[in-house]
């Protein structure tokens, strides 16, 4: 049985403007291309858990635009669960991204309708308590995750929180996690640290994955296991999302009763998987694409 994942998070349009360099304050460049696609922490952590194989449903908001219908469709033809999404009136989500020719971006994030999603309804609580994993990130009110991980908790659903973007947390959220997957910055912010101190994480979860980009990552726990899990060897061509690819792959392995250096190691295929790829929610790889690479493991 495929497991079932919820994804309580964000949902965005970016709109992606590609030019030789970024225009200065007050300044208009002639750009070179332009795309439009579904991002959104929440999404793509969606879509990714979908991709490796989990029954996955995604909860959030979009607005009464567009965009909303796209990233709706988005979300379905990726075999998500999107018949519990929220609408409401106005704008959804935007990230307004302008890309150069070298990669560097500069990025205007309009929350819309995430911001709006507060005040988790019967029907939100029962998907959460009728699966076996819940993914929270921290695109959408944080009121609004520590009240889902909260009812995660009540209904013995295992909880995973990927704290991203970076902040501190409120201690009632960090309570109900039973799993955190951070990267170095977001690791040094919630310990309020400017080195990685797994045993100050570790005070605070029972359960850390630390990603390391091209390094791969690191597990710890309280019963005193912590490893380094090596990254895939690949070559790089984007490493737009990657995290959302590790992420969602790690809620479908863990969901799966996989032990988590074994969840951990099948998520770095994930992650290194999408990083071959150019884009972000096309690049997110199928349960066959991770195995696959997996199955090449020196490390394992
Ligand atoms: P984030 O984007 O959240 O900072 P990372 O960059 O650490 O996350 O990437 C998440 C995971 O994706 C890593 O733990 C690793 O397994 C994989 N990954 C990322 N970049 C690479 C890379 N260059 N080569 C191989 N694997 C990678």
């Amino acid at each position: 049985m495929a497991p079932r994942v919820v994804i309580v998070g964000s949902a965005n349009m970016d709109l992606v403007g590609l030019s030789a360099r970024l225009p200065l304050p007050g300044e208009t460049v002639l750009g070179d291309d332009f795309m439009m696609t579904p991002g959104g922490k929440g999404a793509n952590q969606a879509i990714a858990a979908a991709r490796a194989g989990g029954q996955t449903v995604f909860l959030g908001a979009i607005g009464s635009d567009a965009f909303g219908v796209t990233i709706n469709a988005r979300l379905t033809a990726a075999g998500v669960d999107a018949s519990g999404v929220r609408t409401s009136y106005g704008s959804s989500g935007v990230a307004v991204i302008m890309v150069d020719r070298s990669g560097e971006n500069s990025i205007v994030v309009a929350p819309g309708a995430n911001s709006s999603f507060t005040g988790l309804t019967e029907s939100e609580r029962r998907a959460i308590a009728e699966a076996d994993v819940l993914v929270c990130q921290l695109e959408i009110p944080v009121e609004t995750v520590t009240e889902a991980m909260r009812a995660a908790r009540a209904a013995g659903t295992r909880t995973i929180l990927n704290a991203a973007p970076a902040r501190s947390l409120p201690p009632e959220l960090l309570d109900n996690v039973d799993l955190l997957v951070v990267n170095e910055i977001e690791a040094a912010t919630i310990s309020g640290r400017s080195d990685i101190d797994m045993p100050a994480l570790l005070a605070l979860v029972p359960r850390v994955v630390l990603t390391l980009s091209g390094s791969g990552s690191r597990y710890a726990d309280r019963s005193g296991t912590d490893a380094v899990v090596p990254a895939f060897p690949v070559e790089v061509l984007d490493t737009t999302a990657a995290g959302d690819a590790f992420t969602g792959a790690l809620s479908v392995a863990w969901g799966e009763g996989r032990p988590l250096v074994e969840a951990v190691r099948w998520a770095n295929a994930a992650g290194a998987a999408c990083v071959r790829h150019v884009g972000a929610s096309n690049a997110l790889p199928t349960r066959d694409e991770i195995d696959a690479l997996y199955a090449s493991d020196p490390g394992a």
